[in-house]
C-alpha cells in the first residue's frame, strides 16, 4: 500500500519527512488525529531496516497515541516521531538540535519527548531549539522519566486483569513472564517482585537481565523462549508486533498485559487471543501512564495527581472488560468503541462557533 493510501485508510492527517544531512538527521513526524488537541507522542530512535519500516512505525505509533489519549480522557491528539539511526552510535547534540528545530517549526501542533532509544538527556539538547517538549529532567523543569509511572500503570492494570480472570486482583504467587528489561520492564519487575510474583525475564541485551537476576533473583530465559514459558501473565515490554500468528499459538498464559506499544502485529490477532481464552489488555490502555504524566505536566505537574490518574487505568480496563463480556466482543473492540465515541462526541462539539468573523479569518 502506498503512503497516501495508508494515511487515508487509517485517518492520518500529516506525515513530515525531516532531513538534515549535515546533522545526520533522517526523521519522520506522524500526526494522526488532532480532534482532541495538539498531537502528543514520544520520539523513537531506531535503526530501521529500510525507509518503509520507519514510515510504518511512525504511522502506527502516531495512531496508537490518538487512541491512548482518547481512552485515557486526555485532551490531546495522536502523534509520534521516529529518528532513523542507531541509538548506541549515532546520537549527537547536532542531531537532536536539528530534530528540535523541525519540532519547533510545527509551533505546538506536535509535542514530544522520550521513547524507545531516546532518553531525556537527548531532549536537553533539543530544548535549545524548541519549547514543545515534555518529560525533560526535573532539573530542567520537566516531570522527569515517564517509565516509572508507565510501569506503575501497567502493574495496576495487571491487577485488574487478574481480577477479571481469577476473581482476585492479588498477584502474589502468580508467575509473570516479562519480555524486555528496559526502563519500563525493570520498574515493572520491581513492583511485581515486591508483590511476591515469580518472575521470568528475557531481553536481547543479556546484561539487563543479569542485573535483575543478581538483584531480585528473577529467572532468565533466551529472548525467543519467552513465548513458550508456562506463566499466568505474559508482559510484552520490548517492541511492537510481537503478537502474531507464530507467537500466539505458543503462549501458555491466561493474560497478556504489558507496556509495549502496538503489540499486535495486526489488529485481527486480538481475535486469535480471544479464541485461545487469553485476556488481552489493549496496549494503549494499560501503558497510558507516561502519557498521563506528560499531560499532567502540560497542565502544571502534580506527581500525586498524576499517579492517582495512572492508577485509574485499572478502572478503564475493568470497564472495557465489562463491555467486552456483555457484548461478546474482544477487549480491543470494546476499547476502540470508547475511542471512537469520545472523538466523535468531542469533535462534534467543536462545531460550536467561538470566534467573531474577523478573528475567524486569522
Ligand atoms: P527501553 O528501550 O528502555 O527498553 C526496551 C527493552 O527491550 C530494551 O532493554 C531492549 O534490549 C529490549 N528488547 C528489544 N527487543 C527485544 C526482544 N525481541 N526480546 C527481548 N527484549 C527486547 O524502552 P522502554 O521505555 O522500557 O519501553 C518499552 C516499551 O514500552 C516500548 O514499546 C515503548 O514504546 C513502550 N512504552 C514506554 C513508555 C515509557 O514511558 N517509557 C510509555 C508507554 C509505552
Amino acid at each position: 500500500m502506498g503512503i497516501f493510501d495508508r494515511m487515508c485508510a487509517d485517518g492520518h492527517e500529516q506525515l513530515i519527512f525531516c532531513s538534515d544531512p549535515a546533522a545526520g538527521l533522517r526523521a519522520l513526524i506522524g500526526i494522526h488525529d488532532t480532534t482532541l488537541g495538539p498531537a502528543l507522542g514520544g520520539c523513537r530512535m531506531w535503526n530501521y531496516d529500510d525507509e518503509a519500516a520507519a514510515v510504518l512505525d511512525a504511522l502506527r505509533l502516531a495512531a496508537g497515541m490518538t487512541a491512548k489519549s482518547a481512552v485515557s480522557g486526555c485532551s490531546y491528539g495522536g502523534g509520534k516521531a521516529v529518528i532513523w539511526g542507531d541509538p548506541k552510535t549515532d546520537k549527537t547534540e547536532h542531531l537532536f538540535r536539528s530534530f528540535g528545530r523541525f519540532v519547533e517549526s510545527l509551533r505546538g501542533r506536535f509535542i514530544t519527548g522520550t521513547d524507545v532509544g531516546t532518553t531525556y538527556d537527548d531532549f536537553v539538547w533539543a530544548a535549545q531549539e524548541t519549547r514543545w517538549l515534555v518529560a525533560l529532567p526535573e532539573s530542567y523543569g520537566g516531570s522527569g522519566d515517564s517509565s516509572l509511572i508507565t510501569a506503575f500503570g501497567v502493574w495496576k492494570g495487571m491487577r485488574a486483569c487478574a481480577e477479571a480472570v481469577w476473581g482476585d486482583p492479588e498477584l502474589a504467587g502468580r508467575t509473570v513472564a516479562v519480555q524486555g528489561a528496559g526502563k519500563v520492564g525493570t520498574h515493572l519487575v520491581e513492583h511485581l517482585h515486591s508483590e511476591g510474583c515469580r518472575l521470568i525475564v528475557a531481553d536481547i541485551d543479556p546484561q539487563r537481565v543479569q542485573g535483575l537476576v543478581e538483584r531480585l533473583g528473577v529467572e532468565a530465559v533466551a529472548p525467543d523462549e519467552i513465548y513458550d514459558v508456562e506463566c499466568d501473565i505474559f508482559a510484552p515490554c520490548a517492541l511492537g508486533g510481537i503478537l502474531n500468528g507464530d507467537t500466539i499459538p505458543r503462549l501458555r498464559c491466561r493474560v497478556v498485559a504489558g507496556s509495549a506499544n502496538n503489540q499486535l502485529a495486526d489488529l485481527r490477532y486480538a481475535d486469535l487471543l480471544h479464541e485461545r481464552g487469553i485476556l488481552y489488555a489493549p496496549d494503549y490502555v494499560i501503558n497510558a501512564g507516561g502519557l498521563i504524566q506528560v499531560v499532567d505536566e502540560l497542565e502544571g505537574f502534580n506527581k500525586e495527581r498524576a499517579y492517582r490518574k495512572a492508577g485509574a487505568i485499572a478502572d478503564a480496563l475493568r470497564r472495557i472488560f465489562q463491555v467486552s463480556a456483555e457484548q461478546g466482543i474482544t477487549p480491543l473492540a470494546a476499547a476502540e468503541e470508547l475511542v471512537r465515541t469520545r472523538i466523535d462526541r468531542l469533535g462534534r462539539q467543536k462545531r460550536i462557533h467561538l470566534t467573531t468573523p474577523r478573528e475567524g479569518r486569522r
